[in-house]
């Protein structure tokens, strides 16, 4: 049951270029993510920071 539930109707290069998520195809800045989404991330980590704040 791996099979994830999310379909694409445009391909990887074509979702980027309309700043969508090339994993499940939402628009973040107004969606959010796909609950299936393995891409969760708002945005991207910066560069440097390896270490992750605990709560
Ligand atoms: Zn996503």
């Amino acid at each position: 049951m791996s099979d994830p539930k999310i379909r694409l109707l445009f391909t990887r290069a074509q979702l980027i270029a309309m700043k969508r998520c090339a994993d499940c195809g939402w628009h973040p800045p107004t969606q959010g993510h796909h609950p299936d989404c393995p891409t969760k991330e708002p945005e991207p980590a910066p560069v440097g920071s390896t270490v992750q704040p605990r709560p």
